[in-house]
């Protein structure tokens, strides 16, 4: 059977956060999979990979909260609940959030909305399990646009457009103007692009980028890319 890996890509998601608690921990991820399965009364499923904490809080509290990210939400943002995992870090640390009605956790920051649900069965898929929850509480915070899974790759490959200076497409002929992409998250650089959430403006080589710069999603330092082929 021939399978086109792309055609995966054609099919519409959005961009949520997914959080949970286990005991007095809280702890969340980003997930493209939600769906509504019912309306009376409103069921939904998620689908969370057996490996990330947010699946282990899930299975103990058989609850879970989602946000539903806005299309402004920066790429640091993403990456600090997509990249990285609570096992190492706290990611609720710095955020705004607040309590749900069944004491999940709900994100607020660069969230238009979120909904609470209580798990009411789950699936064995391989490598992922599908929760079902029976919403318990929905909430719009503010009318604006989501973004989607779609959105999401595009800005990732850049869609910044180019107001560059005249003197920086001078540098761009002489310069090595490569793209370069983590090997932890696969954000690809492109210094046509730049890296305006740190500051770094279009133009700016890879090779240029201070020792300091990290990847914008993942925080995995310059030396963790590779010159994209
Ligand atoms: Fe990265």
């Amino acid at each position: 059977m021939n399978i086109a890996p792309q055609l995966f890509h054609k099919i519409s998601y959005g961009l949520y956060i997914i959080a949970s608690k286990k005991d007095r921990k809280f702890n969340g991820q980003i997930a493209n999979t939600v769906f509504q399965l019912t309306s009376e009364p409103i069921k939904i499923a998620v689908s969370i990979n057996k490996q990330n904490l947010t699946h282990e809080f899930i299975k103990q509290s058989r609850i879970f909260s989602v946000s539903i990210l806005s299309k402004e939400t920066p790429m640091k943002f993403i990456g600090h609940f997509g990249f990285k995992s609570g096992r190492e870090v706290d990611k609720f640390k710095d955020i705004n959030y607040k309590l749900g009605i069944n004491g999940a956790p709900i994100v607020l920051d660069n969230c238009l909305g979120y909904l609470e649900a209580k798990v009411i069965g789950e699936i064995d898929i391989g490598t992922h399990t599908l929760f079902i929850g029976e919403v318990v509480a929905a909430e719009i915070m503010r009318d604006i646009e989501p973004i989607t899974y779609d959105y999401y790759h595009k800005v990732k490959g850049g869609k910044t457009p180019m107001t560059a200076p005249t003197y920086i497409k001078e540098e761009k002929e002489v310069k090595k103007m490569d793209k370069y992409v983590c090997t932890v998250c696969g954000y690809v650089y492109d210094p046509k692009v730049g890296d305006p959430d740190s500051g770094i403006k279009p133009g700016t080589p890879f090779e240029e980028l201070p020792d300091n710069w990290t990847c914008p999603v993942c925080g995995a330092s310059k030396d963790a890319f590779k010159r994209e082929e």
